[in-house]
């Protein structure tokens, strides 16, 4: 991680203005007065204190990010307007905000803005320029700032105006959730200490096959679980009944599994089951061997005594990659195998054992639903940008802010 720019690489910030990227795209509904109000203030909380270091180092901190897709149009149902006092009450700083992100007139209000003063820019996406990272919308954002920081790691795997076109132009650095969340994913991906397990689970194999293809040549145990474990255990001559499962990925299964093989990477599968006819809370259930299911019956969680073979495994490992629930975790009582494993994670984590790593939506769910969340060493709430970078795919709006591409402009 020394090759990127922190905010301290910067230096003297004093009434430098600054273009902070952050991922604003937050849970919102409107309430009985019609107003947008947030319904989950994660993100914000997450870039508050970047703005709140910018802001103490004297800097005019300029916030800057989309909303939505409004699909290049000025949609105000999609406006950052509403943000601007969640934004204050989590900096405890005041927070104004302007009605565009690029102009004359944008520019103006900056430049007369006090040295530690904080601006909300409207949502970037307003513009169709953005998303296809325009050269000349990027120099228009970049006319707003002297430095540019990112702290958007949901936001990295686009090659946008606002995350890439305008870090090409002004030195750049990541700020400090950004810098947490890359050091997290290196310590857990990039350069772990084996042994490596990988825990993937979730419905189906086809939304995660990049995932799975890549994780089998660097992790030493990956851990199917969920829905797709039925496919691999279907391309084992396994009858999984009722079940999830996609069959014509059978020799796609079959292929990953060779390559683990060759890459001396163990497959985990259930040997047990938690089975029932219908996809319902507290449903009839049983627990049953993988070799045992009817034709009418569902494998909604993996078995007991394939969670305890889990967590046997984790007692092993140093670093553990989580995506994806081992069942169908949101109706009881097929959250259990997940629980179980999650807890004994949390655990390995709290006595120094393991680095624990996990992202993606419902993996957060989870997690939080296993009571756990705070044990992890690291939980991502970024969803597509967590999944590229599983599969080992380089995030362009993380690219641009190496070393090499830093202060090369004509600033
Ligand atoms: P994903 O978004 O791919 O991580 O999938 C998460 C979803 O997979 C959750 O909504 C789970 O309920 C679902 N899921 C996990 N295991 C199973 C299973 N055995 N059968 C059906 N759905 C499952």
């Amino acid at each position: 991680m020394t090759k990127f720019k922190n905010i301290k690489n910067l230096g003297a910030l004093a009434g430098k203005r600054v273009l902070l990227r952050a991922d604003l795209n937050v849970p919102m509904k409107v309430n009985e007065d019609g107003e947008r109000v947030v319904t989950d203030d994660t993100r914000i909380l997450s870039v508050a204190p970047t703005i709140k270091a910018l802001s103490e180092k004297g800097a005019r901190v300029i916030v800057l990010s989309h909303f939505g897709r409004p699909q290049g149009q000025r949609d105000m149902s999609l406006s950052l307007e509403p943000l601007g006092q969640p934004l204050a009450n989590a900096t405890k700083l005041p927070v104004s905000y302007i009605d565009d992100c690029i102009g004359d007139e944008v520019v103006e209000v900056i430049d007369a803005l006090e040295d530690g003063a904080v601006l909300l820019l409207e949502n970037v996406r307003f513009y169709k320029e953005e998303t296809r990272n325009d050269p000349e919308f990027s120099a228009a954002l970049a006319r707003n700032a002297d430095f540019f920081v990112n702290d958007a790691f949901s936001c990295c795997h686009r090659a946008h105006a606002s995350t890439v076109g305008v870090a090409e132009i002004l030195p750049s650095a990541a700020g400090l959730a950004l810098e947490k969340e890359l050091v997290a994913l290196e310590s857990a991906l990039g350069n772990p200490a084996h042994p490596l397990a990988a825990l993937v689970g979730g419905a189906k194999v086809s939304t995660k096959l990049d995932v799975l293809t890549h994780l089998v040549e660097k992790v030493d145990h990956l851990i199917i679980g969920g829905g797709m474990a039925n496919t691999f255990l279907a391309a084992q001559g396994v009858d999984v009944g009722a079940s999830l499962c996609e069959h014509d990925l059978a020799e796609t299964a079959k292929k990953i599994m060779n390559n683990a093989a060759a890459n001396d990477c163990v497959i985990h599968l259930p040997t047990d089951v938690v089975v029932a006819k219908e996809f319902a809370a507290n449903a009839e259930n049983r627990t049953i061997s993988v070799n045992d299911v009817a034709e009418d019956e569902m494998i909604l969680d993996v078995g007991p005594e394939s969670a305890a073979n889990v967590s046997a495994e984790l007692e092993n490992c140093k670093t553990l990659i989580w995506n994806g629930p081992m069942g169908a975790f949101e109706i009881e009582p097929f959250d259990a195998a997940t629980v179980t494993v999650a807890k004994k994670a949390g655990e390995l984590t709290e006595k120094g054992t393991l680095v624990s790593v996990a992202g993606g939506g419902d993996t957060v769910a989870a997690l939080n639903h296993a009571g756990v969340a705070a044990q992890f060493s690291h939980i991502s709430t970024a969803g597509g940008a967590f999944l590229e970078w599983m599969e080992g795919k380089r995030l362009p709006g993380v690219e641009v802010l190496l070393a090499d591409h830093l202060f090369k402009s004509t600033y």
